[in-house]
């Protein structure tokens, strides 16, 4: 597994980085905005740490360029709360978020909560050999695919797992937070509108309603489910 720390703050990346290590993790480190998106390129990262204030390019820059080439998970390191706010309203397209000063433990317990998860709908998927069709949409879980009218469909690592947890209970609404909790891990703190965010670019790459969703549905007071299951 393979680790991008994007921090200017030499003596935070280092620490970050250690910690890294520490937990098995081959860790590259840049202090600005531009070599970041570089070394994703280059080393193709599993999870990246970014700080949000770089020289170069802003954390929002180098996020939007990450993801047009990586479904890494980004954890984005922020000054203040209130630009968690902001950044969510942003789409900017990070599946975590951490607010300065905050505990080196607190950020490798959210990264190992993310890979040590088993992945949704890794069993249901075995059973089912692997896909669910949801009219034009296919989610295979077990192999971690999506196709769109027989085309592959490239999402983010939480747009699928927000995907693969409603497809594996088509029938069932799930609530902001039960959805954080499948995808995020139940120790996750934060805004439910997270949700929402990554729930509008899903629906987006599915070419899906914006308001109410055929594939990805609103449920009124309550949340998401899957559209009509076939
Ligand atoms: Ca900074």
């Amino acid at each position: 597994m393979r680790a991008l720390v994007v921090e200017d703050e030499k003596e935070l990346a280092e620490l970050l980085g250690s910690y890294l290590e520490h937990d098995g993790f081959e860790v590259t480190v840049v202090h600005d905005g531009l070599d970041a998106v570089e070394a994703g390129r280059k080393i193709d990262p599993d999870v990246v740490v970014l700080d949000l204030g770089l020289p170069g390019l802003d954390g929002v820059e180098v996020c939007r360029q990450l993801r047009t080439f990586s479904d890494a998970y980004v954890v984005m390191l922020t000054a203040r709360t209130d630009e968690v706010d902001t950044l969510i309203g942003l789409s900017v397209g990070a599946d975590d978020y951490m607010t300065k000063p905050f505990s080196p433990r607190e950020l490798m317990a959210r990264v190992q909560a993310m890979f040590r998860r088993p992945r949704p709908g890794a069993t249901v998927a075995a059973a089912l050999d692997g896909a669910r069709r949801f009219g034009a949409l296919t989610v295979d879980a077990l192999g971690r695919d999506v196709w769109l009218d027989g085309a592959p469909v490239a999402l983010t690592r939480t747009e699928f797992d927000l995907l693969a947890t409603l497809a594996e209970h088509p029938r069932m609404a799930f609530s902001r937070q039960q959805l954080i909790e499948a995808v995020w891990g139940p120790s996750w703190v934060g805004d439910e509108h997270l949700v929402d965010v990554h729930i509008g670019h899903l629906r987006r790459k599915l070419n899906d309603d914006p308001a109410e969703g055929q594939y990805v549905r609103t449920v009124r007071g309550v949340g998401y489910r899957m559209g009509s299951s076939q």
